[in-house]
């Protein structure tokens, strides 16, 4: 059983020749809605590798809310405690050019009011064999997460994204932190991953920094550093790849697989996900996986 803690957002697409400047408007050919955030891409890549997920978080009360309520349950993914509150849903403003080239505002909305934890989230999370969290929620309902599953012996794993200075309490309840090498970047001042993981290492006992087409690095307390090479695949849209990756190694954890393992199954299910347009529909299910 996999509880994420994370955002819910509606990407709002628009494609246009160019990107408007400043005070300028642009006739754009093409517009797209999608359910995403990184806390929602992560349930459904889980729950497609074929864990129990529930999620925890907020919608608004406007259209966009039900239809991303609507979007998790029919992936599978339980929203009892995906609560409701007056106000817009999160929304990711993106417009992309015809090079490809996008400028985004992601604007928080009702994933921003989950300040703190409800007595039923922790309760749920004391059932959870993993605890999945990410960014786009407010740091104070992160850290209580974290900590709430440090308190009942269950494994957390972070993403640490958007890049933002990491409060030493939250590192303290964090098992596995799987940034992107952007995001390891930033968080440690080197541009080198392995590098990066040694510094991240002080902090965590486990971290796996994603490489893109590269694949990831593995890195443990205690052991050699292992470079997990990505299959060779002609990819179409790296939307959500690294949650892909990411939900899907939590399964693997959780299922109790070798590290080698799940390591192996989460690049086999980014790889197929890159190869297919969107984030939650280009994600792979266990069959696909395992075929892999
Ligand atoms: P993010 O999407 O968070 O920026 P990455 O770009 O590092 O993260 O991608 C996450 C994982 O997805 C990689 O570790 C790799 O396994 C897989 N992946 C991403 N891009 C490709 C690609 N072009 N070919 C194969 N696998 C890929």
């Amino acid at each position: 059983h996999i509880v994420v803690l994370g955002s819910a957002n509606m990407d709002l697409v628009a494609y246009a020749g160019r990107l408007p400047g400043p005070g300028e408007t642009v006739t754009g050919r093409d517009f797209r809605t999608a359910p995403g955030g990184k806390g929602a891409n992560q349930a459904v890549a889980a729950v497609r590798a074929g864990a129990e997920v529930s999620m925890i978080g907020a919608v608004g009360s406007d259209p966009y809310g039900s239809a991303l309520r609507a979007s998790l349950e029919s992936a599978g993914v339980d929203t009892d405690l995906l609560r409701t509150v007056e106000g817009p849903s999160g929304t990711a403003h993106v417009t992309v050019d015809d090079e490809g080239r996008n400028t985004i505002v992601v604007v928080p909305g009702a994933n921003g009011t989950v300040e703190s934890l409800l007595p039923g989230d922790d309760t749920l999370i004391a059932t959870a064999d993993a605890l999945l969290l990410q960014l786009e929620l407010p740091l104070s309902a992160v850290v209580e997460g974290a900590q709430a599953a440090r308190r009942h012996g269950v494994r957390t794993v972070l993403t640490p994204a958007p890049a933002v200075p990491l409060p030493p309490e939250l590192l303290g309840a964090t098992d596995l932190l799987v940034p992107n090498q952007h995001e390891a970047a930033a968080l440690t001042g080197i541009a080198d991953p392995h590098g990066a993981a040694e510094a991240l290492l002080r902090q965590v006992p486990q971290t796996v920094i994603t490489l893109g087409a590269a694949g990831s690095l593995h890195a443990a307390r205690g052991a050699e550093p292992v470079m997990v090479p990505a299959p060779e695949v002609d990819a179409v849209d790296t939307t959500a790849a690294g949650d892909t990756f990411t939900g899907v190694l939590a399964v693997a954890l959780a299922e109790g697989r070798p590290v080698r393992d799940a390591l192996a199954w989460a690049s086999s299910a980014a790889a197929l996900s890159v190869q297919r347009l969107g984030a939650a529909p280009a994600m792979p299910y266990r069959k696909e996986i395992d075929a892999l």
